[in-house]
């Protein structure tokens, strides 16, 4: 259907499992959970969210240090100090972090301190930056575009596979339509085309999509019903104090439900949960 090349299946059977760190992975019938404020704010935020959702367990910490604001005068993240708050998490409890990356100027000390780079939606088509990244080889998580098609989502990541780098994942995090009373509309529909057409993993991000936090639990499980293989979702030690996207982002503890309402969803779509490896609860005790 689409010319892309590198994108696309070859046949039904063909899946990539795509390794972010040691024991974590995206694309198998492990589930891979993403969570973690919208920003870094910081070291103590990070520890509390580390600490409390060891025990989700979550595979892997999310925290954005160039943030992407519709407003020039909204707070642009904490920059290369929020990085170095990320990796000492990353370090000291021994979970893979994802942070996004606006500028080809970043890419060197975001793959020195991160195991994923983010690609957001309002960069999704910044095709300097994504055969910039094409050019590493860490995983990459590819974020569709506002009002990106189907065939531009794919293209984008061809961008990045025909430049050298064989770790995209793609990302669904809504798109843009009428109503707003949904900040987005999760297209849950291009979830299941995606799984058809490519052999990339898909990560559903339903914070993003809803915008309204008592929204996003029963999407995501919407989501690993339709096939996703991994989620990404805003939480925070405080929400309602969250510098950016405050409204949907989910207590700690709501996280932590949320993870265990996915267990009976992911049996029954033949998916499975990951356990915390004892390595991690050594880190957090
Ligand atoms: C994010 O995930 O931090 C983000 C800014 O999302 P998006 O690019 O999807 O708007
Ligand atoms: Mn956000």
């Amino acid at each position: 259907m689409f010319s892309a090349k590198l994108a696309l299946k070859t046949n039904s059977e063909h899946q990539t499992t795509i390794k972010i760190s040691e024991g974590v992975s995206v694309g198998g019938k492990d589930l891979l959970i993403i969570a973690g404020p919208c920003a870094v704010e910081s070291l103590e935020q990070m520890e509390q969210v580390a600490r409390h959702l060891a025990a989700a367990p979550v595979q892997m910490l999310r925290g954005g240090v160039y943030k992407p604001r519709t407003s020039p005068y909204a707070f642009q993240g904490l920059g290369d100090a929020g990085l170095k708050i990320l990796d000492a998490v990353r370090q000291r409890y021994n979970i893979p972090v994802v942070t996004e990356v606006m500028a080809i100027a970043q890419i060197e000390s975001i793959v020195a301190h991160a195991d994923m780079l983010q690609i957001g939606s309002r960069n999704m088509q910044n095709f300097d930056l994504l055969k910039a990244v094409g050019k590493t080889n860490k995983p990459v998580m590819l974020k569709r575009g506002l009002a990106a098609t189907i065939e531009e989502f794919i293209f984008a990541a061809e961008y990045i596979l025909s430049h050298g780098n064989p770790n995209v994942i793609l990302c669904e995090r809504g798109i843009r339509s009428f109503d707003n009373y949904t900040r987005n509309v999760l297209d849950l529909g291009a979830v299941v085309a995606l799984k058809q057409l490519t052999h990339l993993p898909i990560v559903v991000d339903p914070s993003h999509a809803a915008g309204k936090r008592e929204l996003v639990a029963a999407l995501a499980r919407a989501a690993v019903a339709a096939g996703a293989d991994g989620l990404m979702i805003e939480c925070h030690p405080q929400p309602e104090k969250s510098v950016s996207d405050a409204r949907q982002a989910l207590a700690l503890q709501e996280m932590v439900e949320l993870v265990h309402s996915l267990r009976s969803v992911a049996a029954a779509v033949g998916r499975h949960v990951p356990i915390v490896e004892p390595q991690r609860q050594l880190a957090v005790a």
